[in-house]
C-alpha cells in the first residue's frame, strides 16, 4: 500500500469526512477578564497529549495543548531514550482512535510498503517519534511549543487559571478543564537512592537525564538496576566506549515475563476502571512486585559485550567519592569502584519536584488517605498514587478545600491504579483518550444544559417548508362503512 505520505492523506482526510470528523464547535465561547475561555488546556503534547487532543477536536471542543519541548522533540523518544527500538509490538493501533490511517502500519506502509512492514521487527525508537511528528500535523492539532506551564490554580468559579511561560514572558490563560499529559514521571520525576544526592552530580546522572554518553568513553561504570532502561543505559555507555560496564541489581535473577501484559485484553481495557479498589490494588501490586523484565533485544544489546557484567543479587546500599576522586559503591557483595553512576531507578510521585501544581498539591487525595492495603500488600507507589474520579480528576483529601480541584485531570501515568494503563502507554492510549473526552464532553455539556436548551429553542433550521403537502378538505373517513365500524 505504497503511495508515499501524501497518498495517505488523502485517504485520511476521506475516512475523516466519511466518518464526519472533526465535529463542529458546539460549546459555548467564553471569556474572562477579556480572554477568551480555552474548553480544554493540555499541559504536554507527547503522545498521550495529542492523542487526547484528537479526541476532543473529533468531538468539537477548543482545547490547546502546551509543552515546554521545541516542536518535534516532545517526550523522551528523540530525546533521553537510548533503547534502539520499541518494546511495544510494530502492531499495535496506538493513538489511531480507530481510525485505519492514523495508525503507525498505514504511516509505514505508505512510504515503505508492505514487504518492509513484513520484515520490520520492532518500531525504531527515532521513527516513532516520526510517526508522531506526522500524527500531529496530519490532524493539524492545535499544540504550542516552547509553552511551560508554571502554575494552576483551580478556582471556584468553574475555571482553572494556567499561567505559561514562552519566550521569557509569562501570560495566564483561563480553561474549564486542564488535562496533565505530564507522562511517565507526572506527577514527579527521577528516583534515586538518597545516599545519591551525597555524591558530586558530575559522577552520576538518572537515566531519563539529557546526559552525554560520549564523555563515558574509557571509564568504569556502574549502572544501578536491572529494567529496560538499566540496559538502554549499559549498552549506550558500552557503545560510547566504557572500559567496563556492572548491571548491579537488586534481584538474584531478572524477571522473564511481563506480567501487565498478561492484563491488555479488551475485558481489561474496559473494566479496570470499573473493578473494586481491592482488585485495583491486587493487579497494580502484583505487577509492582513482579516487575517488568527489560526487553530480550537491549538485553542482547548489553550482554554482546565482553565488559559487560550481570551483577545479580548485588542491591547498592551507599557510596562515596574516594580520595582519587572515583566513586566507591558499597554492595551487599562488597564494595566496587566506578568513575560514575547512572541510576536507572525509575520515577516516583513527588509533588515537591513539579512547582507547577503548588497550588493544589496538597489537597488531593491519595490512596493511602481512604484505603487500607490487603494484608502483606503495603506499596509506597500505590499509597501516594492520586484518588482519581471518573474522568482522571483529582479529588479532594478535605471536601471544599480545594474548589475547582476537580477541573483538573491526572492522564499521565500517575492514573495507573485507579485507571490502569489508559493514561500514556501505547497499547491502550486510544481508549484511555476516548474515554476522557467523551465524558469530558458529558461534563461540558451539564454544565450548560440551560444555555443548550435555550439554543435548542432558539434553533429554527426548517425541514419542511409547510409547501410539501395540502391539507385535506374531507372529513377523517373516505367511505360510510368506516364511519360505522369507528368507535
Ligand atoms: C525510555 C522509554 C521507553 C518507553 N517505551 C515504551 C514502549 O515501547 N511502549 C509503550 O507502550 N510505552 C513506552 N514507554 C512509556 C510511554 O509510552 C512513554 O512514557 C510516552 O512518552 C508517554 O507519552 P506521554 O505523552 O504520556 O508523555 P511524554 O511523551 O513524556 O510527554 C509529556 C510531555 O509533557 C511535557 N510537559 C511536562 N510538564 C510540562 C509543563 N509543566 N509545561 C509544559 N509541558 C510540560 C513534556 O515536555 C513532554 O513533552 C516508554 C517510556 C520511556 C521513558
Amino acid at each position: 500500500m505504497t503511495g508515499g505520505l501524501e497518498a495517505l492523506e488523502a485517504r485520511l482526510a476521506d475516512e475523516l469526512a466519511f466518518l464526519q470528523l472533526p465535529a463542529a464547535r458546539w460549546t459555548p465561547a467564553r471569556e474572562h477578564g477579556g480572554r477568551p475561555v480555552l474548553d480544554v488546556a493540555i499541559v504536554g503534547a507527547g503522545m498521550t497529549g495529542l492523542a487526547v487532543a484528537a479526541a476532543l477536536v473529533h468531538r468539537g471542543i477548543h482545547v490547546v495543548a502546551y509543552d515546554e519541548a521545541p516542536e518535534g522533540l516532545e517526550g523522551p523518544w528523540a530525546t533521553t531514550a537510548r533503547m534502539e527500538t520499541l518494546r511495544s509490538p510494530k502492531q499495535l493501533a496506538g493513538p489511531a482512535l480507530g481510525i485505519p490511517s492514523l495508525t503507525f502500519r498505514a504511516w509505514f506502509e505508505a512510504q515503505f510498503g508492505r514487504d518492509a512492514w513484513n520484515a520490520l521487527d520492532k518500531i525504531p525508537r527515532l521513527q516513532w517519534m516520526d510517526y508522531l511528528r506526522w500524527y500531529r500535523r496530519a490532524l493539524a492539532l492545535p499544540v504550542q511549543n516552547g509553552h511551560r506551564v508554571t502554575d494552576i490554580v483551580p478556582r471556584d468559579d468553574g475555571l482553572v487559571t494556567l499561567a505559561i511561560e514562552a519566550a521569557g514572558a509569562t501570560t495566564r490563560i483561563d480553561a474549564r478543564h486542564v488535562l496533565l499529559a505530564t507522562g511517565r514521571a507526572g506527577l514527579g520525576g527521577p528516583s534515586v537512592p538518597a545516599f545519591a544526592e551525597r555524591l558530586p552530580r558530575t559522577r552520576w546522572a538518572h537515566s531519563s537525564d539529557d546526559n552525554d554518553y560520549a564523555l563515558l568513553k574509557g571509564l568504569r561504570v556502574g549502572v544501578v538496576g536491572g529494567g529496560a532502561s538499566a540496559m538502554d543505559s549499559a549498552a549506550t555507555a558500552l557503545e560510547a566506549g566504557a572500559s567496563q560496564v556492572h548491571l548491579l541489581v537488586r534481584r538474584p535473577d531478572l524477571p522473564r515475563v511481563n506480567k501487565g501484559k498478561g492484563a491488555g485484553h479488551p475485558g481489561f481495557v474496559a473494566g479496570y476502571a470499573r473493578l473494586p479498589d481491592d482488585w485495583k490494588w491486587r493487579i497494580r501490586h502484583y505487577i509492582n512486585v513482579q516487575q517488568v523484565p527489560p526487553p530480550h533485544g537491549s538485553t542482547l544489546r548489553v550482554s554482546r559485550h565482553a565488559n559487560a557484567h550481570f551483577q545479580l543479587g548485588t542491591p547498592v546500599l551507599g557510596a562515596a567519592q574516594r580520595p582519587d576522586g572515583a566513586l566507591r559503591l558499597d554492595t551487599a557483595k562488597g564494595p566496587l569502584a566506578a568513575d560514575f553512576v547512572v541510576f536507572s531507578t525509575g520515577f516516583r510521585t513527588d509533588w515537591a519536584l513539579r512547582p507547577e501544581f503548588a497550588a493544589f498539591s496538597s489537597q488531593v487525595r491519595v490512596w493511602q488517605d481512604r484505603f487500607a492495603p490487603p494484608e502483606g500488600m503495603a506499596d509506597s507507589e500505590l499509597a501516594e498514587s492520586p484518588d482519581l474520579g471518573p474522568l482522571f480528576e483529582f479529588q479532594e483529601k478535605t471536601p471544599g478545600a480545594c474548589p475547582g480541584l476537580e477541573r483538573v485531570h491526572c492522564f499521565n501515568y500517575a492514573a495507573s491504579l485507579s485507571h490502569g494503563a489508559a493514561a500514556g502507554d501505547i497499547p491502550q492510549i486510544t481508549d484511555g483518550a476516548q474515554r476522557l473526552a467523551r465524558g469530558l464532553a458529558a461534563r461540558l455539556l451539564g454544565e450548560d444544559a440551560g444555555q443548550h436548551f435555550a439554543a435548542m429553542q432558539r434553533y429554527a433550521e426548517p425541514e419542511l417548508d409547510g409547501d410539501e403537502w395540502t391539507p385535506s378538505e374531507l372529513p377523517p373517513y373516505i367511505e360510510a362503512g368506516d364511519r360505522e365500524v369507528s368507535p
